[in-house]
């Protein structure tokens, strides 16, 4: 059986134990991947630093060529590595094809990161005095990266280091290790330097180790919110900055001047796409007044129960099949308690079984009414195809119901007024807000993340705070010559 390996120095190695890679919708074992630990994170970080001295000095210009050539090589292999994604994560083609354009906005951005690199400049900040800014990179920094964006969440972050000048160890889910493996051996290809970028796969230990490890400055995490808040909480007592994005419970509003249709459409893509494993789903519907509530159920019951679930290789399904066996069960078990809870269970998704893949990790889309903020179902992060409909009785109650829920990362409303829109914009408590745009990721030129429990730390993620984040800012002061005369000061001078 194939082990995947890691990537150190630009070397493939690996030793010690491995953990199993399943194709989830045959559910078989279809490799193994390699757990690093300390030792490893150690050859990285070693590499890593004797490379980051010549890349820091590239001048950002030359670094961008390798961002252009990733950007082309990317293109050509976006169906490789949409293979990869779908038989480790089981995503649909189309679906793992717009994560790796979405992964692509980010290159794109860092392109430009000449121009991204460029300080203020104030002259004549004094007598003879001019100020200016400098970013600088960090030295070796790392992401922590989930299973359910392989590619597009290490492109979050692997361009905008790497253009800044740092040198990076990407630690992938060791769900799913191929398509981080693929973009590493891209990146070389693209022309950057062996020991640049580091991939080690594992995972609890291999997070420790970059933790607690002194030669790394900084850490990305994408994960789900215990995790983001422990590597937080870890990496900043070890002294590193940390940016730390969690789970999410997004809803979606649904005004009674909205279009029923579109809003009901923009639910079954944000709630039951790529099987409702995304940060940015939408997994809870708010209904503004019981006409709304019964007109969009009544929209969504019959689609929900059509949804069409198979494998990746079939080009007519719309939802495949969830990570593991565990994840599915546990998705199963919050079904169950939501019904014990008193939900009304509309559309059932457990138990179902495809013929030809019957070890698959399957659950049909799952819809619950009636649902309350008290029930676990509403309360917890489910990642998966469950959605749930609060209803309220009105506008005021549903920006409340969401302003109150720990979790932060993105929301929407579907209306026609501009007024409503305007006002939730202002008034609501989440990192990301949609205007009928259910899932509001914003695109490369913007910055991702979240509120609250969703995220911690200062920063988001690409865009420019991707720069701030992987950049420390300096300042110069400078007096030329002629303002040199007049002796020590003991005082800071009036201007
Ligand atoms: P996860 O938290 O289980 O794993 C994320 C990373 O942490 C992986 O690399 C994993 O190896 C590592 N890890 C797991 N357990 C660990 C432990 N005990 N100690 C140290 N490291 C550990 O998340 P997941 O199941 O891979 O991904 C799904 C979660 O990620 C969801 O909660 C989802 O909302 C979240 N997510 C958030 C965003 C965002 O931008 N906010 C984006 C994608 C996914």
């Amino acid at each position: 059986m194939t082990i995947i390996s890691h990537r150190i120095n630009g070397q493939k190695t690996g030793s010690g134990d491995s953990t199993p890679v399943f194709n989830p919708a045959t559910g078989e074992e279809s490799a193994r991947v390699w757990s690093g630990g300390a030792a490893q994170i150690d050859a990285a970080v070693k590499a890593a630093a004797a490379a980051f001295p010549a890349w820091a000095a590239t001048i950002p210009s030359k670094r961008a060529k390798v961002m252009y050539e990733m950007r082309r090589l990317m293109g050509a292999n976006a169906d490789a590595l949409a293979r990869a994604i779908s038989a480790e994560h089981g995503k649909m083609r189309a679906d793992a094809l717009g994560e790796v354009a979405r992964g692509l906005e980010v290159v794109e951005f860092a392109c430009g990161i000449a121009h991204l690199l460029k300080g203020a400049y104030s002259p004549g900040v004094s007598a003879g005095m001019d100020s200016y800014d400098q970013r600088q990179p960090l030295g070796v920094v790392a992401g922590i990266t989930p299973f359910n964006f392989p590619a597009m969440v290490p492109l979050w972050m692997m361009p905008m280091a790497l253009a800044c000048g740092n040198a990076f160890i990407l630690k992938p889910s060791e769900r799913a290790p191929s398509a981080p493996n693929l973009l590493h051996d891209l990146w070389l290809e693209a022309g950057l330097p062996p020991g640049v970028l580091n991939v080690v796969h594992g995972g609890k230990a291999a997070v420790d180790a970059i933790l607690d490890h002194p030669g790394i400055a900084a850490v990305s995490f994408v994960g789900s919110t215990p995790i983001a808040e422990y590597v937080y909480t870890r990496g900043c007592a070890a002294g590193k900055r940390v940016q730390a994005l969690g789970g999410a419970k997004n809803h979606l509003v649904v005004m009674p001047d909205a279009d029923l249709d579109q809003a009901a459409d923009a639910l079954m893509g944000a709630g039951y796409g790529s099987a409702g494993e995304r940060c940015m789903a939408v997994s809870v519907a708010v209904p503004v007044g019981e006409k709304t509530a019964e007109a969009l159920v009544a929209r969504l019951k019959p689609r929900v129960a059509a949804l069409k679930v198979g494998p990746a290789t079939d080009a007519s399904a719309e939802m495949g099949p969830l990570v593991t066996a565990a994840h599915r069960d546990k998705v199963s078990h919050y079904i169950d308690a939501g019904m014990r809870e008193g939900a009304t269970l509309v559309v059932d998704g457990r138990g179902l079984k495809l013929q030809g893949y019957e070890n698959g990790f399957w659950l049909g889309g799952t819809l619950l009414d009636h649902v309350t903020p008290d029930m676990t179902v509403y309360k917890d992060e489910i990642f998966g195809p469950v959605l749930s409909v609060v209803r309220a009785d009105s506008y005021e109650r549903a920006v409340a119901l969401i302003n109150a829920h720990p979790f932060a990362n993105g929301t929407a409303i579907f209306t026609r007024d501009g007024d409503v829109a305007r006002d939730f914009c202002e008034r609501i408590q989440v990192g990301m807000v949609g205007v009928n745009v259910p899932i509001p990721v914003p695109v490369g030129t913007h910055s991702f993340g979240g509120w609250k429990s969703s995220v911690f730390g200062g920063h988001g993620v690409y865009g420019p705070e991707g720069v701030h984040f992987y950049t420390r800012l300096k300042t110069v002061t400078a007096r030329w010559p002629t303002g040199l005369r007049g002796g020590a000061q003991f005082h800071f001078s009036a201007r």
